[in-house]
């Protein structure tokens, strides 16, 4: 029977793209090098009917199958268990741009384009394709749409969710559901499109999809503004919102610890300020008039923050180059962390009005559990998202804290709770938090879940093990 099953996938997909042993080895393991999977087989297949008819081979031998983009997911979604019962089906192959219509303001993609691709194609429109990350050489829209990714544009532009009108999938019984819609309006029922973006892979496959384009800003500037303390960045994205309104189109904060971690690790990037400070907040402007008017507009409103005390020290970037430096910062956190080894990690949301007290009540909360611990905190903030991850205190190893992770998550995720916000702000819950969810979701929420997933994917082949 396996080898039946085998042979079906190699006459759908090709013998070359099926891989098994070590051919399959590089699909298995997750990006951060935690976990490494087993499975059947890793299928490739070419396009949306393979796609079907892969999933249809799964249904009839009832074998569960894990979607895979450009594995950069965060929380275990993307890879198999150590069963090696599933087969991986890798969307890599799906990477065609299959139209651009400028006056519609859309483009319609492969599930499987990599989400730079994507942004290329749209620029090579004359348009923006809004959705950046720091992964987005290696991710997929499939992935982005399936974990409803966030990144650095959301406070202008929204989530992925927000940037999507309309979806190819695959069902879990092998059906084609042409969803490809390039409407702003259509009230017609149930909103399926939204039932498949966030659902990790465990409803059914995208294959393909009908993304928003916008207009190309002309110019985009750059700030980094030091400051003492969370509440103060707060105070900034008030003061930054009033005076330049939909032009602030990001919002990041970073702690010193963070500054630290990156200088430690990358000494070749720039360092913005001679003295060292509590928090810094990275900014961006997009004006759609010119480069002089985003500039006397941003100058103008640090101005005015520096003046009313809010804002200790700033600068400007007055090139691209500065400005690539200084998102590098940014970019380098996570990296930065990488290398000084591992931490436990929470992406979590917050209501933005108490985002302050949350910082300032769990550091102090992880403090007199682990004393000398290492917050080391930084995120999107204009959207009350933050990468809250915690890092031994001195003279503990890394490997040793993380079996802390319980005790730690417990900590981190009531005080969330406490606040009112979400144990997974933009990563997804995949297998890695699957248990935490139900102690913060309701009983009704989670048995409506259920009752979606038993109804659209009855047989439960769909990425098993993952969400619920
Ligand atoms: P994968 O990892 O392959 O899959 C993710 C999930 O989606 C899995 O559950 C998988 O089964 C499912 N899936 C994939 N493709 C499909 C499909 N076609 N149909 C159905 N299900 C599918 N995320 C953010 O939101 N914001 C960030 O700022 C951000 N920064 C990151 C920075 C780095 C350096 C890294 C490594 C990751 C970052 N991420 C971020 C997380 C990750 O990049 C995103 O979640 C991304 O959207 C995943 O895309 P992928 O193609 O790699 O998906
Ligand atoms: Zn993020």
């Amino acid at each position: 029977m396996t080898d039946r099953f085998l042979d079906e996938l190699r006459a759908i997909a090709g013998a070359a793209h099926v891989l098994t042993g070590a051919d399959a080895a590089p699909f298995l393991a997750d990006w951060r090098g935690r976990f490494t999977g087993s499975a059947r087989a890793v299928v490739l297949p070419a396009d949306t009917a393979g796609v079907a008819a892969v999933v249809r081979a799964c249904a009839a031998h009832r074998v569960p199958l894990v979607p895979q983009g450009g594995r950069t997911g965060l929380v275990l979604g993307s890879v198999p268990d150590a069963s090696g019962n599933a087969i991986v089906l890798s969307l890599r192959r799906l990477d065609r741009v299959r139209a651009v219509d400028v006056a519609n303001r859309t483009l319609t993609v492969d599930a499987g384009c990599i989400l730079h691709a994507v942004q290329q194609a749209a620029l090579d429109a004359g348009m923006l394709f809004p959705l950046s990350l720091a992964a987005e050489g290696s991710c997929t829209i499939g992935g982005n749409l399936s974990t409803n990714a966030g990144g650095t544009a959301v406070l202008r532009y929204g989530n992925t969710r927000d940037l999507c009108l309309g979806l190819e999938v695959v069902t879990a019984q092998g059906e084609v559901w042409d969803g490809l819609r390039g409407l702003r309006k259509d009230n017609t029922g149930y909103d399926l499109r939204d039932l498949y973006i966030g659902a990790e892979g465990t409803l059914g496959v995208i294959t393909g999809a009908v993304l928003k384009l916008f207009p190309l800003p002309k110019a985009a500037l750059t700030a980094l503004v030091a400051l003492d303390a969370p509440a103060a960045a707060l105070d900034l994205l008030a003061l930054m919102d009033a005076e330049c309104g939909p032009t602030l189109t990001g919002y990041e904060l970073m702690s010193d610890v963070c500054l630290q971690l990156v200088a430690a690790h990358y000494p070749a990037l720039p360092r913005p300020f001679r003295e060292r400070h509590p928090q810094y907040a990275l900014l961006e402007l997009s004006s759609h008039e010119s480069e002089r008017h985003g500039v006397a507009l941003l100058e103008a409103a640090i101005g005015k923050a520096l003046e009313a005390g809010i804002a200790r020290d700033a600068v400007v970037a007055t090139s691209i180059a500065q400005s690539r430096g200084l998102w590098a910062l940014r970019e380098h956190i996570p990296l930065a962390q990488a290398r000084a080894g591992k931490n436990i990690k929470h992406d979590i949301s917050l209501p933005v009005s108490r985002m302050a007290e949350f910082i300032a009540g769990t550091d102090a909360a992880l403090d007199a559990a682990y004393p000398g611990v290492q917050v080391v905190c930084f995120g999107h903030l204009g959207d009350g998202n933050l990468h809250y991850n915690v890092a031994p205190p001195p003279g503990v190893a890394h490997d040793d804290f993380l079996a802390q992770q319980e005790p730690v998550n417990r900590i981190v995720h009531d005080r969330v709770a406490a606040c009112g916000g979400s144990i997974s702000a933009e990563h997804g819950i995949g297998a890695l938090k699957r248990d935490e969810l139900p102690r913060y979701k309701a009983p009704v929420e989670l048995a409506l879940m259920r009752a979606l997933k038993a109804a659209l994917d009855p047989l439960g082949i769909m990425n098993p093990g993952k969400i619920l």
